[in-house]
């Protein structure tokens, strides 16, 4: 598997400006987006806290530190999956890895108080964009660094998500706990989940400026389940195949 850069800062090294044999560089040039897991983390109402349990523990004179842990698999960067919201659909162990890796856009939408078809219109995303995530009031305001879950998030409307759909995004993240907002969750799920479309939840993107991004979001392999926790990372610049 070899890329090539659009940056000096090369992570698979087929670069010309480095010729060195193909290798992964690590870089400072990486941006995390999943906040830590902890009783802190806020969860969704109804919602257990993050249990993190060490049965075992150095300090108490055991032969070694084991974590034991209890959540929801909804709580904090998480990926959902088309069963969240449709009868007999694919679990989060089904979603295809292509879609979870690869070019993303940053957009930011300012103070808008709802993400609609309108506000979408007004972003200049490009044409063939696969993977959206959306940086708005709710970074500025630390939501997901507040341990108390707050109602009034912004998220994305049905016909924002309808309009993504008809434009062929894959993927779209937004940065609190939900895609849609409190008081209609289910039509902006169900369009987006109905169309394959992959949503990633519960993003901090305190670090993040608008622009493009290299995505990676891995959720863990939970069999059959609707959903799952990821670590998403944003890697600075964009990589393409060479082919
Ligand atoms: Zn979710």
């Amino acid at each position: 598997m070899f890329f090539t850069c659009h940056l000096h800062t090369c992570y698979l090294h087929t670069c010309d400006l480095h010729s060195v044999s193909p290798v992964f560089v690590m870089s400072p040039d990486i941006i995390d987006l999943s906040p830590p897991l902890s009783p802190e983390t806020p969860v969704w109402p109804g919602d257990p806290r993050v249990v993190l349990r060490q049965p075992f523990h150095l300090a108490r004179g055991d032969d070694f530190t084991l974590t034991e842990l209890a959540m929801s698999a909804h709580t904090g960067t998480h990926v959902d999956a088309p069963a969240h919201y449709l009868p007999d659909a694919a679990g989060v162990d089904q979603l295809p890895l292509d879609v979870l890796i690869g070019p993303a856009r940053v957009v930011d939408i300012g103070d808008a108080g709802l993400i609609t078809a309108s506000t979408l219109d007004r972003l200049a995303i490009p044409p063939g964009t696969e993977r959206v995530l959306f940086l708005t009031s709710n970074t500025a305001r630390g939501l997901m660094r507040s341990p108390r879950f707050h109602t009034d998030f912004v998220a994305l409307a049905a016909d924002g998500a309808q309009w993504l759909v008809d434009r062929g995004v894959r993927l779209v993240g937004v940065d609190y706990l939900s895609i849609a907002p409190y008081d209609a969750l289910a039509p902006t799920h169900r369009i987006l989940l109905k169309a394959g479309v992959v949503i990633v939840e519960g993003l901090d993107m305190t670090d993040v400026e608008p622009g493009d991004y290299t995505l990676v979001c891995l959720p863990l392999k939970l069999q059959g389940a609707e959903g799952a926790p990821a670590r998403a990372i944003l890697l600075k610049g964009r990589f393409v195949k060479h082919e």
